[in-house]
């Protein structure tokens, strides 16, 4: 599954359980799911893993980006809303935390230990530690990944460090499963937008 439909998946996972009248949750909520997608695979080696470093900082630079344009154009300051206003240096032992758990994903083999029970539950303790209650959307995004690669044939060790692995074989080599789960997702994100967009244009 490429980067690009596991971050469709998340976010559109996260999509069906956002409220459609509230724009700081619906942003909020967006971005940790995209975190929590694309943290998945980190553990991913090789030239592989220089186009996933790549497009991450694609990702991390574009999040950064539109944060600044909302917090320009709408004066919503979404950093302050997913860290729930804490200081910055609240947040270094959890920021520290999930450094280290990084650097751990980065060395373990390709769809073990981030793909594993025991990974999703470490990396969520930071995120809870910094987010709060909004720990859910990393947590939906982190989960709609490892569902969306049980898919493929190639199998996870969701029971890591046990070796015994799972596979459904249900995705074909030629990507239709992919593109379907793309395709769904974002016309599921698209939809969740105008209707926000609807409740503030009925509202005011
Ligand atoms: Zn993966």
């Amino acid at each position: 599954m490429t980067g690009k439909t596991h971050m469709a998946v998340g976010v559109g996972a996260a999509t069906i359980m956002l409220p459609s009248n509230d724009i700081k949750s619906i942003l909020g909520g967006t971005a940790l799911a995209v975190i929590g997608s694309l943290i998945v695979d980190i553990d991913t080696h090789k030239s592989k893993g220089f186009i996933f470093l790549k497009n991450l900082l694609g990702c991390a630079i574009i999040l950064i980006i539109l944060g600044l344009l909302v917090k320009f154009k709408f004066n919503i300051n979404i950093f302050n809303y997913i860290t729930q206003n804490k200081e910055l240096t609240k947040l270094f032992p959890a920021l520290g935390i999930l450094l280290i758990l990084i650097v751990l994903g980065t060395k373990a083999p390709h769809r073990s230990f981030t793909h594993s029970i025991i990974g999703f539950i470490l990396f969520t303790i930071p995120i809870y530690m910094m987010t709060g209650e909004l720990f859910k959307w990393f947590a939906i995004g982190y989960i709609a990944h490892i569902l969306a690669d049980m898919l493929n044939k190639k199998e996870i060790k969701i029971l890591y460090p046990m070796k015994k692995g799972i596979a459904l074989h249900l995705c074909s080599a030629d990507g239709k499963v992919d593109k379907f789960l793309f395709i769904i997702s974002v016309g599921i994100i698209i939809l969740k937008y105008l209707s926000y967009i609807n409740s503030i244009v009925n509202w005011h």
